[in-house]
Formats: C-alpha cells, structure tokens, sequence
C-alpha cells in the first residue's frame, strides 16, 4: 500500500483533545487506502519547559543527558496517539527513536540522521498495522545513547521517513496554514504562498523562519520529497497549504520572496586582535570545539597590525563563547584587549530566487532601514539572501517595512 508520512507539531497535539483531532485526520488518510507513519512533536511548551529545567539544573550542562530530558516530550505524545488511533480501531503502534531505530551521529542536542532501517516498521505494515506514530526529534547515538536533532527537529524526522520510505508525500501540520512570505504573527500583511521553491525555503528556514527545520528542507530537497505545510485546524483537502518544490515548477516569482528574522542573536567584538595568519583559526576553533554556532564573521581593517573581529551567535550561546575565548587568552594562545558583548541584537533577512539574476536590492534594503531610522550593524550576504543585524528593537519594524517596499502581499 502507498505510505504517507503526517507530521504533527506541538500545538496540533497540544491536549488531548487536540491529539483526537489530528487522529481524526491520520483516520481519514487510513481509509483512503494508505498505510500512515505519523511523526509527534511535545505537546506545545513541553520541549521549552524541559530545557529550562536542565538549564537550571546545569548551566554548561553535559549534553548527552540534555537529550536524555529533552527527547522525553515526544515519548508522551506519540503513546497518546497510539493509544487515541486504537480508541477508533485503527491498528496503531509507537515507536520511540532507539525502537526503529533512528540511527543518528553522536553530536548531542544537534545530531543528524544517518539511517533509518525500515524493517521493524514495514514487518508490522505486512501484518495489517495501519499507522505507526513516531516520535520526532530524537535518534540513537553508535555509543547507544538518546541523541536529538536540534529544535524542531521533528519536521526532520517526518522528511528523512518520508525518503526512507518512498512516501508519496510529506504532510507537515502546523498552526499556520503553510508557508508565508513572512512570520504572520508579525506582519499581518504576510501572504500565503502556494508553492515555494526548495532553494528559497532551505535560505528562509536558516534565516530563523521556524515553519521548516533547515534539515528537513535540504533532505526533501535531495532525496525529492513532496513536502507540503498544512494547517492541523482547518478543513481536511488534498490541495490546501504550501507545496515546497523544485524551482522549475514555479512560474512567476517575484525578485524578493520572503522576508526572515531571527530574534535570539548577540553580537560579539574581540577589540585589539594581532592580524596575523592562524588568529583567526586560533579564535573559531576555539569557538567550534565549545559547541558555539557562529554565524556572521566581520573583520576591521587593521591598524598597526591589530584589529577587531566581530561574530554572531544565538545569545544562549554567549557565555559559552565568553568562557571559550576567556580560556584561550589565559592559556597565551590569544591576546585581546576586551571582548564586548551586544546580546540585544535581530537578524533581518530579505531571500529570493530573483536576486542571481536582479541587482538593486541590497540598495533598496539599506534605503528602507534608513528611512525607518534603524542602523546596520552587520551586514552579510549570498547569491539569494541579504541578512543584517540591527537592534532587536527595530525588529519588527524592519520586517515590516521590508515587506511593504518589497510588495511581497502582491502575487508576482
Ligand atoms: P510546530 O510546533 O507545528 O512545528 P512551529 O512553531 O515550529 O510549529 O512553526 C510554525 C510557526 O512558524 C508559525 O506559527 C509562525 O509563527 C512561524 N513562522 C515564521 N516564519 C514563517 C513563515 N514565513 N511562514 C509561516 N510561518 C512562519
Ligand atoms: N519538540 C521539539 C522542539 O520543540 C521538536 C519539534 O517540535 O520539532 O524543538
Ligand atoms: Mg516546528
């Protein structure tokens, strides 16, 4: 039978009732004729509530145990919704990641998928099982261990099932009914697209629209996943939400598609640095190995062979940056006159297709911060993607004034 793979997110299995509601659905999938993996997210704020309680327990906490805590949340769902599917007769069974098992690297609270045996659950497919739930986000480590894929890693989950087991597609259920040109929580003026490029979606997904995990994006963009964004509250259809697809199969677009913002990021400046070969190398290993995500680099240029190096990473990463740059200046392998941290900082983000192509852009971005008043602090850029830091509080002024110049509520 044709497998479909229905992934649903925390607010779609947010209580019990809400669990009935998405079961419903899968229901209806089952009578169709298809046999359904259902992938489970936490109920909505448990994943938070969990994280909050190892951070209090353990500041630099050790991460094999944080995925030990944090991967609990989808155990609870995906045996409720089981349970729910049985209440109606549908011959349902969970699975926890080590069960299937989801084989996963050993890099704790980011670890990446590295094979999913289909066997154990196409074994019990051929014994007349209809559905079986899945908990999302989590795998199993070489060691054995609970691994999880980073947050919103069951949208990975659900993608990587999807491929391993030649779904005919990939339903993602949220609380929105697909995906935006922007957040619709801060713009009311965002647009519902019907299809977006898998290109356009991987560099709005990276940028901090939350819709998608980056991973799922890139595994159904490589292993040609149908992957669709539907809403888990609106009327059951066939052709509803977004379809994430291959840039040839869009017609129109306009130059800027999307507008992103991501919201936690803190900007850190290394005043007086030697320029010299290996500083560099010598400042971001240091980075890496503490598990510190930078994002943006900007280098100054120097003055009598010193100069500043500024970076961003997400602000519940600075005092693992500080204490990781601190080390290394005690230990003589760098020298620094100080290390300033700006923690109140946005990440803005204008993507489009069109931008290979198009020139005037970044022009046009710059311009409409200027006339708002909001001063750039960091500017990168790539082939489809122009991002800047500014302060956190212009945020949703500079999304929504990007949106507007851009006319991203028109259709192209
Ligand atoms: P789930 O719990 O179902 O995985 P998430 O909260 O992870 O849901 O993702 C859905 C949210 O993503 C929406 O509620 C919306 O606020 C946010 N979002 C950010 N950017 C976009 C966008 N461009 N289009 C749609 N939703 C977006
Ligand atoms: N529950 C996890 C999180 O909140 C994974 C997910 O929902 O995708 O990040
Ligand atoms: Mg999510």
């Amino acid at each position: 039978m044709p497998v479909l793979v229905m992934k649903f997110g925390g607010t779609s299995v947010a209580n019990l009732d809400r669990i009935r509601r998405a079961a419903k659905r899968v229901g209806v999938e089952v009578a169709k004729g298809y046999d359904v993996i259902v992938i489970v997210s936490a109920m909505s704020g448990k994943t938070n509530e969990l994280v909050g309680w190892v951070e209090e327990t353990s500041p630099l906490f050790d991460a094999r145990e944080y995925d030990a805590v944090v991967s609990s949340g989808e155990n609870v769902t995906a045996g409720l919704m089981a349970l729910t599917l049985q209440e109606m007769d549908v011959p349902a069974r969970s699975w926890q990641g080590w069960q299937v098992p989801l084989k996963t690297t050993s890099a704790h609270s980011a670890a990446r998928i590295v094979e999913i045996p289909t066997e154990n659950i196409s074994q019990k497919f051929a014994e007349g099982m209809r559905v079986a739930v899945v908990a999302g986000f989590q795998g199993i480590s070489p060691e054995g261990r609970i691994t999880t894929l980073g947050r919103g890693g069951s949208d990975t989950t659900a993608v990587a099932f999807a491929a391993a087991f030649g779904a005919e597609r990939c339903d993602i259920y949220t609380d929105v009914d697909g995906v935006y040109t922007t957040d619709p929580r801060i713009c009311d003026k965002a647009r519902k697209l019907d299809k977006i490029a898998f290109e356009e979606m991987l560099e709005l997904a990276s940028l901090g629209a939350k819709v998608l995990q980056t991973r799922s994006v890139e595994l159904a963009m490589r292993y040609g996943v149908k992957l669709r964004v539907l809403s888990s509250f609106e009327e059951q259809s066939d052709k509803a939400g977004t379809l994430v697809c291959a840039e040839e199969d869009i017609m129109e677009s306009n130059v800027v598609n999307g507008v992103a913002y991501s919201r936690d990021e803190a900007k850190l400046t290394l005043l007086s640095v030697a320029d010299r070969p290996g500083i560099a190398a010598t400042i971001f290993t240091a980075l890496s190995e503490a598990g510190v995500n930078v994002d943006m680099i900007v280098q100054n240029i120097s003055e009598e062979g010193r100069t500043d190096m500024t970076f961003s990473c997400p602000t519940n990463e600075v005092a693992r940056a500080e204490a990781a740059l601190d080390r290394i200046k005690q230990d003589g392998h760098l020298n620094y006159a100080e290390l300033v941290a700006d923690t109140d900082v946005a990440k803005v983000s204008v993507v489009g297709i069109g931008m290979r192509s198009q020139s005037g852009v970044a022009a046009k971005m710059f311009k409409v911060l200027s006339d708002e008043g909001i001063n750039i602090k960091v500017i990168t850029t790539s082939e489809i993607k122009i991002s800047v830091l500014i302060d956190r509080k212009y945020m949703e002024l500079a999304v929504q004034s990007l949106h507007d110049a851009f006319e991203l509520d028109k259709a192209a």
